[in-house]
């Protein structure tokens, strides 16, 4: 998929914040949202790390101040075998699993 090519520096308190509540305690200093691109409307995230297994801790934002923690569990959607890749978003993210890389030939024939 096409990501979306916003970026977003972490505010410092909210950094202090990440590390406090995150595994490894390390936090990039600018994270790129995670979403595909042209999701026009509504917020970005970008990983932060993870926070428990199968829970991250992301950073959402939209607009030039408006900036916050988001915990988030792991989007279960899997690609389909026989690598089963996982989604590196959260569930109930907007647009396209990670790991769809364009879009499907035909259209879908379940639900
Ligand atoms: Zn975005
Ligand atoms: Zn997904």
């Amino acid at each position: 998929m096409t990501r979306c090519p916003h970026w977003r520096r972490v505010p410092p308190g909210l950094a202090d914040e990440a590390r406090a509540r995150t595994a490894s305690g390390c936090v990039d200093a600018a994270v790129q949202c995670q979403l595909a691109a042209s999701h026009a409307g509504s917020e970005h995230y970008g990983f932060l790390d993870e926070t428990d297994r199968g829970t991250a801790l992301r950073l959402r934002w939209s607009g030039a101040d408006q900036v916050s923690l988001a915990t988030r569990t792991d989007c279960p959607g899997t690609g389909p075998l026989p690598h089963r890749d996982a989604c590196c978003l959260f569930a109930g993210h907007l647009g396209r699993h990670t790991w769809e890389d364009s879009p499907p030939v035909e259209p879908p024939t379940h639900d």
